[in-house]
């Protein structure tokens, strides 16, 4: 564990970041036994060993914080969180600075929520709910539609179909942070249409290396500037077929 620890601590210091609590380290340490112990019966996570998740799931996490995304008082949505990155370390990392935040968990997968709920109670963390969803459905539902000042994503989808399941949930003026790879440049020239469409602005991003071992990597911040228009998200059979980044079908281009 003072290994992962030590990573942490070196890497999130490559993002300006420092843990002020003692108790932070100890909710991060039950978090990392925890994931250890749930991925021994179900497959949560490809990085499990003790180092890889205090860097490359928790540290990687925070970069989202060193982007600026979170201010207080900010409801953060992490679409397709999986065992909870981008959002619960998040979420452990503004407790610790003293910043109120509110967080939903969303996941298709029942059983990963499931685990995340229980986790959730044992590190006694407040204002944090959780729920099964596909991202594309709960995106329709008035409950969760433009509610959120934040949609935060990891290694879910392109970005052109990540922009069509993040962006009805953010408020005007909210944004969208998704944590991608250095070479997120060929992704965004082609999700141009789908930012447009759903009333994203223009993207900014974030670089950031955790260590000298890790790659090279990015946040892209994008600011929603209106709302979303009402036939957005379609079905992910629709999404995936016909994703904003194509030319719409049937339509006739012009000599
Ligand atoms: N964000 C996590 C998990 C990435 S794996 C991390 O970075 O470690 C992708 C996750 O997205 C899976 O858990 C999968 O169940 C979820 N997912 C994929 N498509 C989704 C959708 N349309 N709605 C909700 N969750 C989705």
């Amino acid at each position: 564990m003072t290994d992962g620890i030590r990573a942490f601590e070196k890497a999130i210091a490559n993002l300006s970041l420092k843990v002020h609590r003692p108790e932070t380290i100890e909710r991060f340490a039950l978090y990392a036994t925890e994931l250890q112990k749930a991925n021994a019966v179900m497959n949560l996570t490809a990085v499990d060993d003790t180092v890889g998740i205090f860097v490359r799931h928790f540290a990687d996490s925070l970069s989202v914080f060193a982007a600026g995304a979170i201010q207080p008082e900010s409801s953060v949505i992490d679409v397709g969180c999986g065992a909870g990155f981008p959002g619960l370390p998040l979420k452990i990392f503004a407790d610790d600075q003293g910043i109120p935040m509110r967080l939903t968990l969303m996941d298709a997968t029942g059983k990963k929520v499931a685990f995340l709920e229980r986790l959730v109670g044992q590190l006694g963390l407040s204002d944090v709910s959780c729920a099964t969803a596909r991202a594309e459905e709960a995106g329709r539902k008035p409950e969760f539609r433009e509610k959120f000042d934040v949609a935060t994503s990891r290694a879910v989808a392109r970005f052109s179909v990540l922009a069509e399941l993040c962006f009805p949930f953010v408020k005007k003026g909210g944004v969208m942070a998704a944590i991608k790879s250095a070479s997120v440049g060929e992704e965004l020239a082609a999700a141009e249409k789908a930012i447009a469409a759903l009333s994203g602005g223009k993207p900014e991003l974030f670089a950031y290396q955790l260590l000298e071992t890790e790659p090279d990597s990015r946040v892209v911040l994008v600011r929603k500037e209106k709302a979303t228009p009402g036939e957005y998200p379609r079905t992910f059979a629709k999404i995936r077929k016909n994703p904003l980044e194509n030319a719409p079908k049937g339509q006739v281009l012009q000599p």
